[in-house]
């Protein structure tokens, strides 16, 4: 078992012959593969490990600990970068979440694939582009397009997939069309944003769930029973105060016991898939990253994406950063030429999202945000 973990995700023939050994139906399994995993990354990073049950009772691990604990989604983009997996490791993993999904949700059959790939150079684009490697036989068509996409034009290429991967802003955009679909389709992180689900929802077959976060291995997949499974082949979940978790094959990342400010309620059992694992009961996504409106937690996601529809819609491209002061106003600060009544449009989107006044600032500091995430802020939460 051991030696089964430092190979899985290294030799994509090693993984086809023992992927299935990862799908755990009992308790025993789970413990078995997952304290192998541990021993494992734990001896990579010289800390002394007994028995995950008391990982934090172990004076050794705990004086060795490297703790980290992230503040926002910006400084996680940058972490993500400089931790990143080696290329053909990324590949592999992502092709056994992809596996994980078809083989709870019965896609197995081979079909292409279709995937959206925003790409500011093209107004739309389709390629036949790669295999997806370790599964061999789906041919997988990116879309690559830009605000001056015909949505109608794309809409009329969906069907005939076997499912279609998009993120929450193209739901939103493509809803635009009124269409039907007869396959499934496949979204990022859509629990935090009930509107988008029940787009999708109306549009597809149905709907799965697929989570990647790369500081830690947090992930998980949403099975038919609509449970959201974490990988627990990829990462160990634990829940004190905080949501932690520790990446099992991620070696360039010095972390582990990993929080990056995603909060949840987690548990342990066996679902009516077959699965036995932890999955989350409720996923709440990060509390940094969030303003509170009517006393209820808005995620950062969720505006960002609003945002990006409209900003897309629009065809403009500007940094911005919100920031909640108190609950009658809300600033957006962005940087970028835009035109007065875009920018009132994109106020109102806003204001419907938080229910309150929102405040315009021209802010040249956002120049010097390294990357155009929407950074969300409120003091309430602080
Ligand atoms: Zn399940």
């Amino acid at each position: 078992m051991y030696h089964l973990v430092s190979k899985l995700f290294l030799c994509k023939h090693y993984w086809n012959r023992k992927k299935d050994s990862l799908i755990f139906q009992n308790k025993e399994q789970l413990f078995n593969f997952q304290e192998n995993a541990l021993k494992k990354i734990c001896s990579y990073h010289n800390i002394v490990y007994n028995n995950i049950d008391l990982i934090d009772d172990i004076p050794e691990f705990k004086s060795c600990l490297k703790f980290m604990e992230m503040t926002s989604s910006g400084t996680t983009s940058g972490h993500s970068k400089k931790y990143a997996y080696p290329r053909p490791q990324y590949d592999l993993i992502e092709s056994h979440h992809i596996w994980r999904i078809e083989k709870s949700h019965n896609l197995l059959q081979s079909k292409p694939v279709l995937v959206f790939r925003f790409n500011d150079l093209v107004a739309f684009n389709i390629g036949e582009v790669f295999d997806y490697m370790a599964l061999g036989k789906n041919k997988v068509h990116v879309i690559d397009y830009n605000n001056a996409i015909d949505w109608d034009k794309a809409a009329d290429y969906i069907n005939g997939h076997k499912y279609v991967v998009m993120s929450p802003t193209e739901i939103q955009l493509l809803y635009q069309t009124k269409r039907h679909f007869s396959c499934p389709v496949i979204l990022t992180r859509e629990t935090l944003i009930e509107n988008v689900y029940d787009m999708a929802k109306e549009m597809f077959t149905s709907v799965i769930n697929k989570m990647r976060c790369w500081d830690g291995g947090l992930s998980f997949f949403s099975c038919p029973y609509n449970r959201l499974h974490v990988y627990d082949e990829l990462c160990f979940v634990e829940k004190t105060d905080k949501l932690i978790s520790t990446d099992f094959f991620n070696y360039c990342h010095p972390f582990i016991k990993y929080h990056n400010g995603d909060d949840g309620i987690l548990d342990e059992g066996l679902c009516k898939c077959g699965i036995y694992g932890k999955f989350f009961e409720e996923f709440w996504g990060r509390r940094v990253d969030a303003l509170l409106v009517d006393n209820k937690l808005v995620s950062g996601h969720r505006i960002s994406v609003g945002l990006q529809t409209v900003l897309r819609k629009l065809g403009v491209n500007i940094s911005y950063k919100i920031h909640q002061k108190t609950h009658d106003e809300v600033e957006f600060h962005y940087f970028g030429v835009i035109e007065q009544d875009d920018l009132n449009k994109i106020a109102a989107c806003l204001s419907a999202l938080v229910k309150c006044k929102i405040i315009i600032y021209y802010d040249s500091n956002l120049l010097n945000m390294k990357s155009k995430n929407c950074l969300v802020k409120s003091e309430l939460l602080l």
